[in-house]
This record gives structure tokens, C-alpha cells and sequence, in this order.
């Protein structure tokens, strides 16, 4: 099974990415952890994604198609994946396409994570990230982990991501606005889109959305 996972930033991607991805047995996909693991190695690739993600700006096409690509390719022989942050506009819609065409195959659906903005804004204020793995991810108030400040899957410490201050996620709202957004009517012209709404408890969402991909 092939899914794209498309909403703001804060409403729930990686949360219910974890899940779906265990239920439905595919690999998760994240392009925003794939970046946030190769800035914490050092790699040539998390330096040039930095300054971008900062700035809560896109990192340029050229490095995120290559990147999504190395490990969509791995995911073959996972039987798929659920992408979560990627594309995140048109362009990478578009190669993505191509490159699932090329192959012979195609995407069985894209969920649409709908959350009004201000809620969006709490999610993000209380986000606190596990630096040994980006993919842990826990809220002061809505999911604390047990312990102040520890990661509960893994004991890493948790932190704020530098990105989730109150003027970066006023940028990156913009941008999912003007460059994301556009990416919904374009797999809506597919038959693709299933939006659901994203506020109420964690497993809640999940069981709309595992209602939805039916
Ligand atoms: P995204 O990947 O879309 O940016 P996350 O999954 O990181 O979003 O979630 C953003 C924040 O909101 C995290 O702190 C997470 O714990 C919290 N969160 C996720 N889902 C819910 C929910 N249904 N209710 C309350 N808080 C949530
Ligand atoms: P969130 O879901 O909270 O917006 P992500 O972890 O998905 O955060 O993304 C964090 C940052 O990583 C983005 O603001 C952007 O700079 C970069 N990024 C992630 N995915 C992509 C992508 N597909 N194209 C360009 N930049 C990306
Ligand atoms: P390292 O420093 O370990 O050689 P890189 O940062 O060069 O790591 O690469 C990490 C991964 O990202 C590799 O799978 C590589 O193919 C991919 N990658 C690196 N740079 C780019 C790029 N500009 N465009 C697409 N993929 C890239």
C-alpha cells in the first residue's frame, strides 16, 4: 500500500504516521526526520538542508526528491510506505508520479489532516522531540512523556525543535498555504483525497483514518 499523509505542520503527521504505519504494515516515511537525522550526523546533506528548515522555508527540490527517492526505494521490498511531509508541493507531486509510473505502480490514497490553525499553534508550543530519533515525539500538556524531559521509548533527552518557535511556524504555515496546499487539488483531480478532521484524542484520528483508507 502506497498513502501520502498531507496537513499543516503540528496536526498530527508523525503522531498518526506511527500508527498507521504499524497497522497497515509499510514503512513510515518521514522527510522531515530523514533531514532532522542527517543534520544530527553531520552528513553533507543535513548541512544543506539547515538553514532552510530554520527559516521554516522548503529545502530546494533538487536535494528532497533524491533523498525521498534513495529511500522510497528501500521501501519496495516493505511492501510500500506512508509518506509523511513529502511532496509538499507541486513539483515533488509531480516527480513522484513519474517515478511510481516508471515503476508500474501508483498511490492507493492521500489523507488529508484537517486542524484549524489555532489548534495547530498549541500542538506546536508543547511539541517536544526526542534527539536520538526525531520520530518520538511527545506535548507537555496533551501526551507527557512519564518522566520531565525523557523520552519514553528510547530515554533521549526531549527538546524543542528550533523550528518551532512562534515566528517560524507563522512562516511555515505560509508556506504550507501557498506551496503545499496546492498539492491536495492536484491528487483531488486523481480521485485520491480523503480528508478527515484531525482534533480529538490520538486513537480517535487514527480510527477515522483507518475508516477512510478503506
Ligand atoms: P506533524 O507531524 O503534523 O507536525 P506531530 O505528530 O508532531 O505533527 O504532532 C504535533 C504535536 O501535537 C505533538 O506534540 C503531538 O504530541 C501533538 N498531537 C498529535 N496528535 C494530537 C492529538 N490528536 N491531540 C492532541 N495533541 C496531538
Ligand atoms: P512539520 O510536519 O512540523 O511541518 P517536518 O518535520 O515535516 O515538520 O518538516 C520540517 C522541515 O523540514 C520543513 O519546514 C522543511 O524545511 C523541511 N522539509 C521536510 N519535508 C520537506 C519536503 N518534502 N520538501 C522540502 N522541505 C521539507
Ligand atoms: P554522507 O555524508 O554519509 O556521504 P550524504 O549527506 O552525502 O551522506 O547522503 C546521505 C543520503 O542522502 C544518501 O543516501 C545520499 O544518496 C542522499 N543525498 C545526499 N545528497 C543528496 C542530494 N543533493 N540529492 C539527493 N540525495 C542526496
Amino acid at each position: 500500500m502506497r498513502i501520502v499523509l498531507v496537513g499543516p505542520p503540528g496536526a498530527g503527521k508523525g503522531t498518526q504516521a506511527a500508527f498507521l504505519a504499524k497497522n497497515l504494515s509499510i514503512p513510515h516515511i518521514s522527510t522531515g526526520d530523514l533531514f532532522r537525522a542527517n543534520i544530527s550526523q553531520g552528513t553533507d546533506l543535513g548541512k544543506q538542508a539547515k538553514a532552510f528548515m530554520d527559516a521554516g522555508n522548503l529545502v530546494p527540490d533538487e536535494v528532497t526528491i533524491g533523498m525521498a527517492k534513495d529511500r522510497m526505494a528501500q521501501a519496495d521490498a516493505e511492501g510500500g510506505f506512508l509518506l509523511d511531509g513529502f511532496p509538499r508541493n507541486v513539483s515533488q507531486a509531480v516527480a513522484l508520479d513519474a517515478s511510481l509510473k516508471a515503476e508500474g505502480q501508483q498511490l492507493d490514497g492521500v489523507l488529508d489532516l484537517e486542524v484549524p490553525e489555532d489548534e495547530v499553534v498549541k500542538r506546536i508550543a508543547g511539541r517536544r522531540t526526542c534527539r536520538n530519533d526525531s520520530s518520538h515525539v511527545f506535548h507537555v500538556t496533551y501526551s507527557p512523556p512519564k518522566e520531565d524531559g525523557v523520552c519514553d521509548v528510547c530515554g533521549g533527552e526531549l527538546y524543542q525543535r528550533g523550528d518551532d518557535t512562534e515566528e517560524t511556524v507563522r512562516r511555515r504555515l505560509e508556506v504550507y498555504h501557498s506551496e503545499t496546499e496546492p498539492i491536495i487539488d492536484h491528487y483531488k483531480a486523481q480521485g485520491l483525497v480523503v480528508t478527515i478532521s484531525a482534533l480529538g484524542k490520538v486513537d480517535e484520528v487514527t480510527k477515522r483514518a483507518m475508516e477512510a483508507l478503506k
